[in-house]
């Protein structure tokens, strides 16, 4: 349910909801199934020098920091702070790789961005979590949002007025959930009644 074009973040957190959507929950498939597919999608992201394989415990890490992300994003959904452990994970995975800040003079005015200090695997995190930093920063990030249907959960920026968007698309998963619900609730009215 992820054919919705409105779902892209702007700026560097487009990167993060990418990095998320690698496991497409949906239609069962994952970029980051094992090594070989995963060195492939972060080297054609640009994430990831080309040759630059990754190793087992890289993808572990990886693998982790994609599934506090993507809890994190769920906790925007309901409107709530993400659970502490979701925190410290994102914390314990994020803080071995640094970024530093890189000044640039573009068009007269001062820019800042941050480049990972490492490559690899490490620059990758680095990258990711600096995103995170300046989407927190920008309050961007609290419209950084998990699909609320528990089959797909897909990753989608928030582009409404009210911030109260819960699906990744209206026509799909939010009817899909809708009409759950009016089943449920009919099936419930139906055991009540003697
Ligand atoms: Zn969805």
């Amino acid at each position: 349910m992820n054919d919705d074009p409105g779902n892209a973040a702007p700026g560097a957190l487009e990167s993060v909801r990418r990095f998320v959507d690698t496991h497409d929950i949906y239609n069962g498939r994952d970029a980051l199934a094992d090594v070989e597919a995963a060195t492939a999608w972060l080297a054609a992201e640009g994430m990831l020098s080309k040759g630059r394989p990754i190793t087992a415990r890289d993808l572990s890490a990886l693998r982790n920091l994609r599934d506090a992300l993507r809890e994190m994003a769920a906790a925007n959904t309901m409107g709530e702070q993400p659970p502490r452990e979701v925190v410290d994970a994102f914390n314990d995975l994020t803080a071995p790789h640094a970024a530093s800040v890189r000044l640039d003079v573009r068009h007269g005015s001062l820019v800042a961005s941050n480049r990972p200090s490492e490559d690899g695997a490490g620059g990758v995190i680095a990258a990711l979590a600096a995103a995170v930093h300046e989407a927190v920063l920008t309050k961007t990030w609290t419209r950084l949002k998990s699909c609320d249907n528990p089959e797909c959960r897909w990753l989608f920026y928030d582009e409404s007025r009210n911030r109260t968007a819960r699906w990744c698309s209206m026509r799909g998963c939010g009817s899909i959930v809708k009409a759950r619900r009016y089943r449920d609730k009919q099936r419930r009215r139906a055991a009540h009644t003697p």
